[in-house]
């Protein structure tokens, strides 16, 4: 079943594509499972194994702003050459559709950043050729994130497999980290994990949440903002971002959704003496 939140006018359902167990060490890397005796009840069962194994859910959001409907991350889709996955076949357009979100009424796709896990679905194979899976929505891609892949030297061919049909078909729009979508949806800079890097936030009624990306991969670097993680672009900024964004993040009315957190997904980050911890909302 989707996960969904009602903040202000605003709807948010999830929509995991995968979840699995992973060794801490392939995920975050300065996980010391003997450091968290005091954390232990937060995070387990829901996002720590027994066996010190990270929890990890692969997810869309999809979102209702006014008459707008967005979806943020597109996780992995089928049929891209993944590394660990394969070509990984899941249903999750099927699954996006049974929680009201077919295809063909979404109006705006964002990712948070160009990593394979978040924008697979930007693409379907369809005899043979990738087309854009969403064909009525414009794309919003980072100019600054997309010019960081492009001027690598091997631009992951998984990814140009889901961003060049999209240039071709003109869905694209180029944004900057601090882009207003709607009146109520905004991207908010939160570079590291790659160099545009962003979240989205949304404020309506009073009431806000942040959908966080790969800003946080896992609660574990709530309760330890400094702990970078092995993907990280640039782990030092990384690290200062968590702790420049959790004193507003914790002022108990923001609302957070973890990209990557297991279910429960959302939750409030509260201060715990000079740390932080995480209260799940179930
Ligand atoms: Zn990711």
């Amino acid at each position: 079943m989707a996960q969904r939140w009602q903040v202000g006018d605003v709807e948010i359902t999830c929509v995991t594509e995968v979840a699995f167990d992973v060794p801490a060490s392939v995920l975050v890397r300065d996980f010391d499972g003997d450091a968290l005796t005091d954390e232990l009840s937060v995070l387990q069962p829901d996002y720590l194994t027994d066996s010190m194994l990270l929890r990890i859910a692969i997810q869309t959001f999809a979102i209702r702003s006014g008459e707008h409907r967005l979806l943020v991350d597109t996780c992995f889709g089928n049929d891209h050459q993944l590394p660990y996955f394969g070509d990984l076949r899941t249903d999750h357009l099927t699954s996006l559709a049974d929680a009201g979100f077919d295809r063909s009424t979404i109006d705006s796709v964002v990712c948070t950043h160009l990593h394979m896990d978040h924008v697979g679905w930007n693409t379907m194979l369809v005899d043979g050729a990738w087309v854009p899976t969403f064909p009525n929505a414009q794309y919003l891609f980072g100019s600054i994130e997309y010019d960081h892949w492009r001027k690598r030297e091997q631009f992951d061919a998984g990814l140009v497999e889901c961003i060049d049909p999209i240039l071709e078909a003109g869905l694209h729009r180029w944004v900057e980290t601090d882009h207003v979508i709607t009146p109520e949806v905004r991207l908010v800079p939160t570079p590291g994990h790659t160099p545009g890097h962003v979240s989205v936030r949304i404020d309506s009624g009073g009431e806000a949440a942040l959908i966080t990306g790969d800003m946080i991969h896992h609660p574990v670097q709530i309760v330890r903002h400094e702990w970078a993680s092995v993907p990280d672009f640039d782990p030092v900024e990384a690290v200062a971002t968590r702790a420049t964004n959790y004193p507003g993040l914790a002022d108990g009315r923001v609302l957070v959704l973890g990209t990557h957190f297991n279910e429960p997904t959302g939750g409030h980050i509260i201060r715990r003496g000079d740390r932080w911890t995480w209260a799940a909302q179930r």
